[in-house]
């Protein structure tokens, strides 16, 4: 049996990458070889083992052929017989179809390496159209890469369009989809993922509830980039820029989605597009099934987000009912995501990015005045249950009068 590195470890390597996991391929061995010499099997229908020492991942050389929709609608077939060129054409992008065995000679039937110079993320067969996650794929890789001048080759982004038409994207499982749009999020320009998805039209397929935003235009005085579908994007650069984690850039995503209801004749203003936003960001979670922290965060950054750069305005008691929404003292990081994507969204409109954001420290510092009421002199004057809660309420609300106070001497 022959043993080479394959896709991402040899492509990074050749960009001068680190590079994080390593996948094998293993050409002219059997399931039976493979376990004769302490591999461990993974996945019932894959032909992929683990390391016995390394636990990284060993693939027998393969042929895939599509069979049905989705997924599951795929055949593998693989034996001692399947050529190492056979199992690279199966893959997605041609910088992630090379091979290297131990002494770092390169195979790259596909030209990865030419197209690892010219910056191309190129479709490598026809084959590419067989699974639409390529389509996730490469608007993820094209994130990842766009800081070092790579762009979508013409062709391989036509492919994208025509399966973005197809209907073959509705087949993807929320779990599939879930794990490349996470994965983009986090990448260092997450706002080139969601433009590539839309000039293929795939983003009006996954998120047409994204899609709709381009071309809302917003009152010039506030956002100067006009509009919102441009200001989503900003707002999700600035999350990256600032290293936020997921939960936040979720939120940036979605933050506007009201937006994207507003009748024409009211155009550029969105009264209570906060509220009437919020059904809409329920269904882009629910259809993903992102995780509970980034669906909770997401809702109320929707709901909220205006009251964070109102909040030097705020009344105590609006103040109040918003750190009681966000279950402040129980949940003081959530509240910490809150204010971040609130800054994110204010600095993610046209010449205003490095503008100082003062609500941050204020919100923070509201929270901060609330909890130092104690609740223990309330208990010793005998206040219990219901009334208990009121009276810690009346304390708070008085703290947070004092702050407001205080704040604008
Ligand atoms: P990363 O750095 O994100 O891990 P990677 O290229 O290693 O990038 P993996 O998801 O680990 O990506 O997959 C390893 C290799 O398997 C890819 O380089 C590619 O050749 C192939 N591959 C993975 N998923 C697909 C897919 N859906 N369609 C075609 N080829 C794929
Ligand atoms: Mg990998």
């Amino acid at each position: 049996m022959q043993i080479y590195k394959v896709g991402g470890a040899v492509r990074d390597r050749l960009l001068g990458k680190p590079v994080t996991d390593i996948d094998w391929v293993v050409v002219g061995a059997t399931t039976e070889e493979m376990l004769a010499k302490g591999f461990r099997p993974v996945g019932a229908d894959f032909p992929v083992f683990l390391h016995p020492k390394s636990g990284e991942e060993y693939a027998l050389a393969r042929t895939e052929r599509k069979s049905g929709r989705g997924y599951g609608g795929f055949t593998f077939h693989a034996s001692p017989e399947v050529t190492l060129e056979e199992d690279l054409i199966r893959r997605d992008l041609t910088i992630n179809a090379m091979a290297e065995d131990d002494q770092q000679n390169l195979t790259d039937p596909y030209h990865g390496q030419r197209d690892l110079e010219a910056r191309l993320l190129r479709h490598v067969s026809p084959a590419f159209a067989e699974d639409p996650l390529r389509v996730l794929r490469v608007a993820r890789f094209a994130a990842r890469y766009a800081g070092l001048g790579f762009t979508v080759a013409p062709e391989t982004l036509e492919l994208m369009r025509q399966l973005s038409e197809s209907g073959e994207l509705e087949a993807l499982t929320a779990e599939r989809s879930w794990k490349e749009i996470s994965r983009a999020l986090m990448e260092d320009q997450p706002q080139v993922f969601i433009e590539v998805l839309r000039e293929c039209g795939a983003l009006k397929v996954l998120m047409p509830e994204v899609d709709a935003l381009f071309g809302v235009p917003q009152p010039e005085a506030h956002h100067p980039e006009i509009d919102t579908g441009v200001h989503t994007l900003s707002v999700l650069e600035q999350a990256a820029q600032h290293k936020q984690p997921l939960t936040v850039r979720w939120a940036c995503l979605l933050h506007d989605l009201g937006k994207g209801l507003t009748p024409e004749e009211e155009w550029p203003r969105h009264i209570a597009h906060e509220h009437k936003g919020l059904k809409l960001i329920k269904a882009v979670n629910e259809r993903f099934k992102a995780p509970k922290d980034c669906q909770e965060l997401a809702l109320l950054v929707g709901e909220y987000h205006t009251h964070g750069h109102r909040a030097l305005e705020l009344k105590p008691s609006t103040l109040l009912e918003l750190l009681q929404s966000f279950d402040v003292y129980r949940r003081p990081h959530r509240f910490e995501e809150f204010i971040a994507a609130c800054e994110m969204d204010a600095r993610g409109r046209k010449g205003l990015e490095q503008r100082s954001y003062p609500q941050a420290e204020y919100l923070r510092g509201a929270a901060n005045a609330t909890r130092t009421v104690a609740v223990q002199p309330l208990l010793e004057k005998g206040f219990k249950g219901p009334e208990l809660g009121e009276a810690i309420k009346r304390e708070r609300l008085k703290a947070l009068k004092a702050y407001k106070e205080a704040a604008s001497a």
